[in-house]
């Protein structure tokens, strides 16, 4: 499918304002990205026509909310390849889809159970389990990164052991953009019996995730990152996972039956779905879903593939400019400093800002990553679909600014 940036630029109301009298250049998508008109019109929509509870209702309105909102389960559904529907659970975010998982598990883990994760994950896959591992006494081992900032994938057979019962990593790094072996980790441990956890969100706007051909056990990811709502994600489990794991939160629209003495619970999703769900950030995150299919998300991957590519071959341009992981597969983002002296990352922020670029600088929520290339921080430029080559040269020519002003 062939792509028309400019029809596509169009689509999102934002990207026409101006910051610090110049033309926005968004280039912090890995943070959050935009969101077009189509998803602001849905949102509206729904509190202007048809806003009232769902499940619960005998009334229309609350019929109409409830089957919008299940067709967007059933949009995810499709946008993943999940077998069922109900194996989609609808969460808060990437973060609240991993605690839920990690609260449940509090039943089912003892200490002698193991949990790997990465060096390279974002601290929503980190704190979770270390604060699994403290209350359950279970051991929380890290398959390293190498000096260039890779997984060291060769450690990952000597930590798999009879014990490991879980393996959480992300399909793409926030930090540095970098694309981590998944298919490997995802067999290896299924070799030993444990479960994965896919943490897919700076993959899932970006490339086609497929749960079923990667045989994940479980994959989160969250809404505000793929042009739909903030508020809304998706946390994906196998179904006869998530029925032999206990409940999260108790409350409404969880439970079968309620007395004085004892609850049953609903069938999925709704036992993991307790109170009044985010209806409208769901509706919107079905119409996110939606505009990437206008567009394709292979011909969004290939677009941005070009992107990445070109600024990794502009940046390498300076010889100020060191680039992490520089010779990875990149998807979505890049990461980078300048070897000035005394210069942060926040220092290049500021003056890229001045020209309207949004990039984001700091430890990007991934400190042991920093730890391990001894800096504070990065700046990161990432990208979604409507960004384009001029974009990326006005990006260049502002880093150039700073490497002037800081040099
Ligand atoms: N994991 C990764 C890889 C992320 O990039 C992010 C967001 N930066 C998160 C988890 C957390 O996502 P959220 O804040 O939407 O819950």
């Amino acid at each position: 499918m062939s792509i028309n940036i400019q029809e596509i630029r169009s689509q999102f109301p934002v990207l026409t304002r101006e910051v610090n009298g110049k033309p926005l250049v968004y280039l912090d998508n890995g943070a959050t990205s935009q969101k077009p008109k189509f998803v602001l019109d849905v949102l509206d929509e729904y509190y202007e026509k048809y806003n009232a509870n769902v499940h619960r209702g005998i009334h229309t309105l609350s019929q109409e909310a409830t089957d919008k909102m299940e067709e967007a389960r059933r949009k995810v559904q499709q946008f993943i390849n999940a077998k069922n529907d109900y194996e989609v659970i609808f969460t808060r975010g990437t973060t609240e889809g991993i605690n839920l998982i990690s609260n449940v598990l509090r039943e089912v883990l003892t200490a002698e159970d193991e949990i790997i994760i990465t060096e390279i994950e974002h601290h929503s896959n980190i704190v979770p389990w270390q604060i699994l591992c403290q209350r359950t006494g279970a051991k929380l081992k890290y398959i390293p990164l190498t000096k260039e900032g890779v997984l060291d994938i060769d450690q990952l057979d000597n930590l798999l052991t009879d014990k490991t019962k879980l393996v959480c990593v992300n399909q793409v790094s926030n930090a540095l953009g970098v694309v981590n072996p998944i298919e490997t980790i995802i067999e290896k441990a299924h070799q030993k019996g444990a479960w994965v956890l896919i943490d897919a969100a700076q993959s899932a706007p970006h490339t086609k995730v497929d749960v079923q051909a990667m045989d994940c056990d479980f994959l989160v990811f969250s809404g505000h990152k793929m042009y739909g709502p903030t508020g809304i994600g998706v946390l994906y489990g196998k179904e006869d996972i998530l029925n032999s794991l206990p409940p999260f939160h108790g409350g409404g629209e969880m439970i079968k039956d309620v007395s004085m003495e004892v609850s049953t619970y609903a069938c999925l999703p709704f036992k993991f779905e307790a109170g009044t769900p985010d209806i409208a950030g769901i509706i919107g995150l079905g119409a996110a879903v939606d505009f990437i299919n206008s567009i394709g998300i292979e011909t969004i991957h290939n677009y941005e593939k070009e992107l990445v590519d070109y600024t990794i071959q502009r940046l390498s341009e300076f010889e100020e400019v060191e680039i992490y992981a520089k010779d990875a597969e990149h998807s979505g983002a890049v990461s980078f400093n300048l070897k000035l002296d005394g210069v942060h990352s926040s220092d290049v922020g500021m003056i890229l800002d001045k020209k309207g670029i949004a990039v984001r600088t700091g430890h990007h929520c991934a400190q042991p990553i920093m730890q391990h290339f001894n800096i504070p921080g990065t700046v990161r430029a990432s990208f979604a679909v409507y960004n384009t080559k001029e974009e990326v040269d006005i990006f260049i020519e502002g880093l150039k600014t700073a490497i002037r002003m800081l040099g």
